[in-house]
């Protein structure tokens, strides 16, 4: 099995299951607990605080564990909206980009329907970039927060972040991004970036599935979304996932001691794999921007087909990969990602995903290349009535 769905989830790291081991048995504790069981968990909580900090060149008190990236977008845009209009109810509006995904849409949508804000939503281009232009035509004295991701998990185009979010700032706006999928190969320097607020998934980076982190800076407020016994600073109540938090900061930072060195072999890897698909299908038509991409993302159109049908062939010639972003899997409508770059619903309806770990080779996507156009050839003739 080549497994080519990496932007949906990745195996969990054998140092980050190791350094989780000891919290999950022998040093069990709570890290509330005034013992020294619960004072080894306090301790490791907060070496792991420690380590995704200089990962992210911020201070420790300013990274709040959460259960994942969905939690951390979360308690970014509503935490962050609802302070800034308890402190001035004029401040009542949200920016989000036309690409985000539904944990930030969704989670902009509840403060439509349930808080009174308006959501602005910034289009992208065909390559799925939003422009400094456009954010700066939603912004005014009334937005409350901007959220646009990094890297996009279903085409992988990379915003120029740093921009936007001067751009917000320009307007006195703080400026959340979810760096989700780019975690593992983009900087997350959240200083070089000029971010107040960084979304983090744990089990995009080899921790397991229900870790996650959201920086905050500093003198941002937030308001929880969880209420209890006031752990994370009053940010986050409900006992720590202690284990998940060292498993995160392990695979995180030994994910940044290699990143450049593998950010760049796997681009050159992508790179020929885009070119092995493009040759292999002649009218397959990349998606998201060519260059300023996620070097672990070669996502495709293949008309003519069904994205669905591609999939389960490839499945069945070794390879495993996916139509668009796991959390639509087996929806039958067309990406809402894919009709903002203005692709046709029909064309959408076509797509496929593939996403690498840093552990993949020129050989598996030569192999997945040569499935591609078999799968691709097989849904087609499937496709055309057969002539008697
Ligand atoms: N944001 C992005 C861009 C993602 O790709 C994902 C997961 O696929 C999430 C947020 C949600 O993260 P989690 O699965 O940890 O809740």
């Amino acid at each position: 099995m080549i497994y080519l769905d990496a932007a949906a989830t990745a195996p969990v790291r054998r140092e980050a299951l190791e350094a989780m081991w000891p919290y999950l048995s022998g040093d069990f504790g709570n890290p509330s607990s005034h013992h020294t069981l619960g004072e080894a968990a306090a301790a490791a909580l907060a070496t792991a605080r420690s380590g995704v900090a200089s990962v992210l060149h911020c201070r420790a008190g300013e990274v709040t564990f959460t259960c994942g990236g969905t939690e951390a977008d979360n308690l970014a845009v509503k935490g962050i909206a609802l302070a800034r209009k308890s402190a001035d109810p004029t401040v009542n509006r949200v920016v989000i980009s036309a690409v985000e995904h539904p944990a930030v849409e969704e989670s902009a949508r509840y403060l439509e329907r349930a808080h009174g804000f308006a959501v602005d939503v910034v289009p992208v281009d065909d390559k799925g970039l939003v422009t400094i232009d456009a954010l700066r035509s939603v912004l005014g004295p009334q937005t409350a927060l901007v959220s646009i991701m990094y890297a996009n998990n279903e085409v992988g185009t990379v915003q120029p972040v740093a921009a936007l979010a001067a751009a917000a700032h320009e307007f006195g706006v703080p400026f959340h991004t979810d760096a989700v999928q780019a975690a593992g190969w983009l900087s997350l320097d959240v200083k070089a970036l000029g971010v107040d607020a960084l979304s983090l998934s744990g089990h995009k980076v080899g921790a397991p599935k229900g870790s996650g982190v959201l920086f905050v800076k500093g003198r941002i407020q937030v308001e929880p979304l969880m209420h209890g016994g006031g752990q994370e600073r009053g940010r986050r109540s409900g006992t720590e996932n202690v284990a998940g938090a060292v498993a995160l900061s392990t695979a995180l930072a030994l994910s940044e001691v290699t990143r450049k060195e593998e950010a760049a072999r796997v681009t050159a890897l992508r790179e020929e794999f885009i070119d092995r698909v493009l040759a292999a299908v002649p009218d397959a038509m990349l998606t998201g921007h060519r260059i300023q991409r996620l070097p672990s993302l070669a996502s495709f159109c293949f008309p003519g087909t069904s994205g669905e049908s591609v999939l389960l062939e490839l499945e069945r010639l070794g390879v495993i990969c996916s139509s668009g972003s796991a959390c639509a899997a087996g929806s039958d409508a067309p990406s809402p990602v894919l009709l903002a770059l203005g692709i046709p619903p029909e064309t959408a309806q076509t797509a496929v995903r593939f996403s690498f770990t840093s552990a993949v080779t020129s050989a598996e996507l030569e192999q997945a290349a040569t499935a591609v156009e078999t799968a691709v050839g097989r849904v087609r003739n499937l496709a055309v009535p057969q002539q008697h």
